[in-house]
């Protein structure tokens, strides 16, 4: 038998997704701390102008995983959830709406070190912000954030729909307030490019010698030495390696970091019994996700090509209502041209998910079910949603499908899986640094607050 070849850190990062790109970067900067990266997709693209119109995600897409959900029970609506596979994580390919969680978002989860005051720091620390200055915004940080300016024919004609039915502008969705009405969303590009963690963040810190990053490199489990997290076994593009460091941070996402916990043992001790999966530290991982259910109503509006897949929102009654630039075939590049959509999303359901997994394999892909449908105050939020955008549209006859915003998150949460500063909790030398991390979903899409998460944890692993 082949030795196995074994690698050593002082941190090993499991996902170079969003919130695992700014930590990598923040955790590297001490040139004595030994970081290692491990990426399950390929190395990233450089990124140019055009990445931001386009969200490659299609069928034939070698930067995308796929997992199989349910996202609602009667009718049964089955979906594929989308993840960025590929230095940058979902970051790298995802719509560029980069706005930020609502104050009240945060002193909601009533977490230690978590208040608004807490993470404005880190939330400004991040960006550039090129349309506004003062306390509430970043002037130096690597993510460019701006709004558009001249919107697309549809937007405008989606923007003065929306004033024309009594709601208020808002100048700039990442002040301080209002928060309802319809504004410019902050976008992270620049040029036409995507700038996100990935580009920002960890591409300019990987001349540190410090830093490795390996691509290609699927985990499969996390080792203990009895409640301690010591390494990992993973597959890479020369077969299985260990990697054996002190701190161990999983940053692959809601999805992927939920099921590397669960097969390695961290999880319900039902759902891992049921599994063959000997129980390490019983936890309600998986229990209560979150996501953004959106309903997905089409208009006759011709598309454009060339632009954001979003330009403008309108947030009111706990949802936020969107036009789509174009339809997802044109966005993911199937299709020359596709007509938009209006989406309904309600920002703050009460419905929560259950992902669970049902073998120690990582390659079987876990189960997830979103419960979208079990909360009547839900369902009725999304009609009265749906009956407004068809106002501002001025459709009547069409008929609004469940869909989702690909925003899952909360799988591994502070409070109950982790503690405070992202440790899990019952083993030591382990943490979770990503979207799993949240209690509740945020008011507005999830990407500039995981971004913010990395930086602000970074703290924490850094002590
Ligand atoms: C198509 C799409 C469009 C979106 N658009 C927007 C938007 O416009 N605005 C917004 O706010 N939000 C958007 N989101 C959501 C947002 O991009 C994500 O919530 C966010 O990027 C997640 O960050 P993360 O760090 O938690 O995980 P990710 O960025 O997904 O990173 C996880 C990384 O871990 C890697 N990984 C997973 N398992 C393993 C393993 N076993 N071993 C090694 N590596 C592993 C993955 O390959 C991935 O690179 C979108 C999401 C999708 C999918």
């Amino acid at each position: 038998m082949l030795a196995l070849d074994v690698v050593r850190s002082d941190v090993l990062i499991i996902g170079a997704g969003s919130a695992g790109s700014v930590l990598a970067e923040r955790l590297s900067v001490d040139a004595d701390r030994r970081v290692v990266v491990l990426e399950a997709g390929p190395q990233a693209l450089p990124s140019r102008p055009g990445d931001a119109h386009l969200v490659p995600i299609g069928p034939d897409s070698a930067v995308a995983a796929r997992y199989p959900a349910v996202l609602t029970g009667e009718p049964r609506r089955e979906v594929e959830l989308v993840r960025g596979a590929v230095v940058g994580g979902s970051g790298a390919i995802n719509g560029s709406y980069f706005c930020r969680g609502l104050p009240a978002d945060f002193d909601g989860w009533a977490i230690p070190g978590w208040s608004w005051a807490d993470v404005l720091p880190h939330f400004r620390a991040i960006e550039t912000d090129l349309d506004f200055t003062g306390p509430l915004h970043g002037a130096d940080g690597p993510i460019p954030v701006r709004r558009v300016r001249e919107f697309s024919a549809g937007t405008e004609q989606f923007v003065h729909r929306v004033l024309g039915v009594g709601f208020g502008w808002i100048d700039d969705l990442n002040g301080g307030g209002p928060f309802e009405g319809i504004g410019a969303l902050p976008l992270n590009v620049e040029g036409g490019a995507r700038i996100g963690p990935g580009v920002a963040f960890l591409r300019p810190a990987l001349t540190r010698p410090n830093l490795s990053v390996h691509p290609g490199t699927r985990v499969q489990r996390i080792l203990f030495s009895g409640q301690r997290a010591v390494g990992v076994d993973a597959h890479g593009p020369a077969g299985p390696v260990r990697h054996i460091a002190e701190r161990i941070v999983l940053c692959a996402g809601a999805i992927g970091t939920a099921q590397l916990l669960m097969v390695s043992g961290c999880g319900p001790a039902d759902v891992l019994t049921a599994a063959g999966i000997a129980v390490q530290a019983d936890l309600p991982v998986g229990a209560q996700f979150g996501d953004h259910p959106e309903w997905v109503l089409p208009v006759d509006w011709p598309a454009t090509g060339g632009r954001t897949p979003l330009e403008a929102a309108l947030s009111v009654d706990g949802v936020e209502i969107r036009l789509y630039t174009t339809g997802f075939a044109q966005m993911t590049g199937e299709s020359p041209s596709d007509p938009p959509h209006i989406g309904v999303a309600l920002m703050r359901p009460r419905a929560r998910g259950r992902l669970t997994v049902h073998s120690a394999d990582i390659a079987v892909p876990p189960r997830i079910e979103h419960h979208y449908d079990t909360v009547a105050e839900d369902v009725g939020a999304l009609e009265r949603g749906a009956a407004l955008a068809r106002e501002i549209a001025g459709v009547v006859d069409r008929e609004a499908n469940w869909s989702t915003t690909q925003h899952l998150c909360g799988t591994a949460p502070l409070g109950t899986v982790l503690d405070p500063q992202c440790r899990v909790r019952g083993v030591d030398g382990l943490w979770v640094v990503d979207g799993s991390i949240m209690p509740v979903p945020p008011s507005r899409g999830p990407h500039a607050t995981i971004a913010m998460i990395g930086h602000r944890a970074a703290e924490f692993l850094a002590s």
